[in-house]
């Protein structure tokens, strides 16, 4: 986690928000929104820091935001949650994946298996925690796992099948199949299924399925979603938690010496954000479809080979019919060339396998439209 010389490694988010900062390149890099979360969400934030409520929140969060988190997974999954023992409130998914990890790993010999690309945080934490990452690779341009190089990768070593659906950095939303495969694998060598629902509601064609509500998946599984995404409130750090009372206590225990607990007003408001009706949820799924579709438009006319993404903030394109043989070096050419910055896929793989990602490059679209049109208008006129 350090270079060479000793000094802090910036993660690819930080870096390229920086270059968009000092070039004044629209930054579709870093995957956050350029519009805040809904009026109700951030009032209720503000009341809260009004009324008091400003001291340390219970270890597991307030109980009003554990009924919350399980009110949702019960009306959009039917989930059966009881909100005392089976939900944790963390710092964000950040934290609530590094406290699974750490708990869940007893050490060396330990091996989480992953599809890769995946979420820079993944292959750190396993580090942190001293196991070894099993990469699955997902492969351009459906970026769905082929079954047997999946089957063979998931062993009685295996403790945990590390799951991220809808996907980041691909825009990928699993088949059914796959998911069936995650299930059937984790109980064939008794692993843990931990799964990252972060975009859950970002499912362009929904209904999103949890791995949790697959047949024999709930007893194995901990699922993690913050509410960063589906609220466009990525800086308020709030996230959680939810399965089996003993997995969800092992990774508070854990939890409780990484921050204990995170900022409390934004608990109350993430409660009322959670209760926001139906139509809340299905608009930030369409207006993402949207926006990816436009994003879509706008990459395939300056020349790139797009994917389709079926969920998530991200677009993925293929560099390569623009002359591009190192999508790292054409990410840091393209604000100077077109005043637009992108994400190389390098650095969501093992060191070993960038090759095979070597021309791909991974766009946000989870801004205002006015800017996405601005941003395919400087792409097309690339120099
Ligand atoms: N998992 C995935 C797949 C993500 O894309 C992100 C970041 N946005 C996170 C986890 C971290 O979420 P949070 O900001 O809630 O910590
Ligand atoms: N999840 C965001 C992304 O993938 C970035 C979060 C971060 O900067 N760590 O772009």
């Amino acid at each position: 986690l350090l270079s060479a010389d000793g000094t802090t490694v910036p993660t690819i988010f930080a870096e390229m928000s920086a270059l968009a900062a000092s070039t004044g390149a629209i930054n579709l890099g870093q995957g956050f929104p350029d519009e805040d979360g809904p009026a109700p969400v951030l009032d209720a934030a503000r009341k809260a820091i009004a009324d008091g409520v400003n001291q340390y929140a219970p270890g597991r969060g307030f109980p009003d935001l554990l009924a919350a988190v399980a009110e949702h997974q019960k009306r959009f999954y039917g989930i059966k949650l009881d909100p005392a023992r089976e939900v944790l409130i963390t710092v964000g998914a950040t934290e609530a994946l590094a406290s699974t990890l750490l708990a869940l790993i007893d050490g060396p010999t330990d091996e989480v298996v992953v599809f890769e690309p995946y979420y820079d945080s993944y292959a750190a934490c396993v580090a942190l925690a001293g196991a070894t990452l099993v990469p699955v690779p997902l492969r351009w341009p459906d970026f769905q796992p082929d079954l047997e190089q999946f089957a063979a990768a998931v062993t009685d070593r295996t403790r945990v099948i590390l799951v991220n659906d809808p996907h980041n950095p691909t825009g990928t939303v699993f088949s059914r199949e796959v998911l069936d495969e995650v299930v059937r694998l984790a109980h064939q060598h008794d692993a843990i299924i931990v799964t990252d629902e972060v975009y859950e509601h970002l499912v362009f064609d929904g209904p999103h399925v949890p791995i949790a509500t697959l047949p024999g998946a709930a007893e194995r599984t901990l699922t993690i979603s913050s509410a960063g995404k589906t609220f466009s409130l990525t800086g308020w750090k709030t996230g959680w938690v939810t399965g089996p009372a003993d997995l969800v206590t092992a990774v508070l225990a854990v939890k409780q010496y990484l921050t204990y607990v995170g900022g409390s007003p934004f608990q109350p408001a993430i409660a009322t954000g959670l209760r926001l009706p139906d139509e809340f949820f299905a608009s930030v799924a369409s207006e993402m479809a949207a926006k990816a579709a436009l994003l879509g438009t706008g990459l395939r006319a300056a020349g790139f080979d797009v994917s389709t993404p079926a969920g998530s903030y991200f677009t993925v394109v293929d560099a390569a019919p623009l002359g591009a043989t190192d999508a790292d070096a054409f990410c840091r050419e393209l604000p100077a060339r077109a005043g637009v910055v992108g994400i190389p896929l390098t650095a969501f793989v093992t060191p070993a396998h960038r090759d095979d990602y070597a021309t791909l490059v991974r766009f946000a679209a989870c801004k205002r439209v006015e800017v996405l049109e601005e941003a395919a208008e400087r792409l097309a006129g690339m120099s």
